[in-house]
């Protein structure tokens, strides 16, 4: 690979609400390439610390860039092209999360790898959560799951939970809402119970949009099948990432959705808890 200028950009964010545009677009097409055939390098929105919402504990959070996914309710938009994010050698962000080891240890926190995708880095983000690991850091990977398919049953060995994303049961609904199928999800979710990886379920609950009980409890039917589900966030959508998509000039059609009441939201985790799952 070609060396690379470093960003002078911080690796570190105060949150991943901060834009962050084109911090790798000066990287060669080549090295992309092999950045992502190999994993040895990533493309990195930020890092962020202090997480309590992103896995068990504590977390330190990076963030990736890129998505396949285009949800019509995205905090992150920034985090959708690839070259918006800071190229990261495997071997600096392992150096990074070193810095951290032993306050997790001591918040029973951990590592989370979210995005973005990050299965759109499948080998660095193996690389990284394996990584993680061996230095006795819990390492969860955030994933839409869409690319579950990327991983060989071996390579789940390089997490230990994962925090997938359901957008939606109904597949006119799921691609309306995200541009993608859900099946591929689904089959991830399938593949994760066969090996017992204890999933987390993330659902975002937004008005006029994933509020409908018989599409949720649809959600709730497959998830209390599949037996490897310890918990069930559901996530009231909000505007957060308004400014994001308003900077990047992207067509919103969300800004006059308002955030879901507290008896929607409580509704959607009795329709969880119903199935048998624990809702927060
Ligand atoms: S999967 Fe996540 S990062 Fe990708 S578009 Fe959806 S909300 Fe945004």
């Amino acid at each position: 690979m070609a060396a690379t200028e470093p960003s002078k950009t911080p690796l570190e964010a105060k949150s991943p609400y901060e834009l962050r545009v084109n911090l790798g677009k000066d990287v060669p097409e080549s090295d992309v390439r092999t950045a992502l055939s190999t994993g040895e390098m990533g493309f990195l929105h930020s890092f962020t610390t202090g997480s309590a919402v992103d896995g068990p504990g504590i977390r330190v959070v990076a963030w990736t860039t890129g998505c396949m996914y285009r949800c019509l309710y995205c905090h992150n938009p920034d985090t959708w092209t690839m070259s918006n994010g800071i190229p990261v050698s495997i071997g600096h962000a392992l150096e990074q999360l070193n810095r951290y080891k032993h306050g997790l240890k001591i918040m029973a926190g951990g590592f989370t790898l979210s995005g973005g995708e990050p299965l759109m880095q499948h080998r660095f983000a193996v690389k990284l959560l394996s990584g993680a690991r061996k230095l006795g850091i819990h390492a969860a990977l955030d994933s839409n799951g869409y690319y579950g398919d990327k991983l060989s049953d071996e390579e789940f060995d390089a997490f230990d939970l994962v925090l997938l994303d359901i957008k939606a049961w109904d597949p006119a609904l799921h691609k309306r809402l995200t541009g993608m199928d859900p099946e591929p999800t689904l089959a991830f979710a399938r593949r994760l119970a066969a090996r017992r990886k204890p999933i987390w379920l993330r659902y975002v609950l937004v008005p006029g949009l994933t509020d409908d009980p018989g599409d949720i409890t649809k959600i709730a039917e497959f998830a209390a099948g599949l037996g490897n589900v310890e918990r069930v966030d559901v996530l009231p959508f909000h505007q957060l990432g308004l400014h994001k998509w308003e900077k990047l000039k992207i067509d919103y059609t969300l800004a006059g959705t308002r955030p879901p009441s507290a008896e929607v939201v409580e509704r959607t985790c009795a329709i969880y808890r119903d199935k048998g799952l624990k809702a927060y």
